[in-house]
């Protein structure tokens, strides 16, 4: 059985003026639920200020908790930051912490939401407000839950915000497998970035993971990895430009939990991104991950 968190709050009504797939959330829960006795429910807190606080800069915790953003960051994010979005913001952090805990005791749990890799220190950005897998990692550290925090950004856009938020961050490193002409434009620079060109398809993927984060898996050693499971490196992804077929994300996915679980290191996954027009089709895109990673975990 895979642990699964999810939290009311992760399913916000839409905010006017928003590019943003907001019922992704919702199908995912409802297609896990579907899923019945293969996965079990688990619900998060907040997280709380003082780590928000921590990892971001003050004022723009604020501003996000008092859901009075400026138009031009709001602008950056993709979406206005209403009372329930700024509810959302809290609640989704504190998710990726949770499934964090859980993989302690499980080996592998599975957040239904997060992975905003883009959300730097004083501003949220491309659909990221609070960056909950820098947030996870932080708290883990520092509260003497993990020693060492490898955190595995497979979105076809690279982990900027987290790469940002953790640099120097004794205990935490970073690893992001992206398209390299993607967004964002001005890359940040990770502890390991590997850049692919436009195109890659299931087998090149596959030979460029294995062959890079292999050795950061022995060099690092990292008792936590949060992993960022972005599904848009799919060829028919709105925003990604990578060429892989859903067996090659179901591919990836079973070999990252296995990889892990063959090393005993427990592992949480953050949604990341996925776009579509077909909502449904993103969320089944969203779901089959999450099934693939405990399948390679063990626990599917
Ligand atoms: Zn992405």
């Amino acid at each position: 059985m895979i642990p699964i968190v999810h939290h009311p709050a992760y399913v916000a009504p839409a905010p006017a003026r928003s590019q943003y797939q907001w019922n992704k959330n919702g199908l995912v829960r409802d297609l896990l639920v579907a899923e019945g006795e293969r996965v079990f429910w688990h619900e998060p807190e907040a997280m709380p200020r003082k780590w928000l606080e921590s990892v971001h800069d003050p004022d723009y915790v604020a501003e996000v908790l008092e859901a009075r953003v400026p138009r031009e960051k709001e602008r950056r994010i993709g979406f206005p930051v209403t009372p329930q979005v700024a509810l959302r913001a809290q609640m989704v952090p504190g998710g990726t912490w949770l499934a964090a805990k859980l993989a302690q005791r499980h080996g592998f749990a599975a957040n239904t939401a997060g992975g905003s890799h883009h959300a730097l220190s004083d501003t949220g950005a491309g659909f990221c407000v609070f960056n909950d897998l820098a947030l996870a990692a932080v708290r883990l550290v520092e509260e003497g839950d993990a020693q060492r925090v490898l955190i595995v950004d497979c979105d076809v856009h690279q982990g900027d915000g987290t790469a940002a938020l953790t640099a120097g961050h004794v205990g935490i490193a970073t690893y992001s497998i992206h398209a390299e002409k993607n967004f964002p434009v001005r890359k940040a620079r990770s502890t390991l970035d590997v850049g692919l060109p436009d195109g890659v398809a299931d087998a090149g993927y596959m030979a460029a993971l294995e062959e890079t984060l292999l050795p950061l898996l022995d060099e690092f050693a990292p008792d936590m990895v949060l992993y960022q499971a972005g599904v848009d490196p799919w060829a028919e992804d709105r925003l990604g430009r990578l060429g892989l077929s859903r067996e090659g994300l179901a591919v990836r996915d079973r070999w990252i939990g296995a990889t892990l679980r063959l090393r005993g290191v427990p592992f949480a996954s953050a949604l990341g991104g996925g776009y579509g027009v077909d909502a449904m089709e993103v969320a089944e895109r969203h779901v089959a991950s999450i099934v693939a990673l405990g399948v390679g975990a063990g626990l599917g």
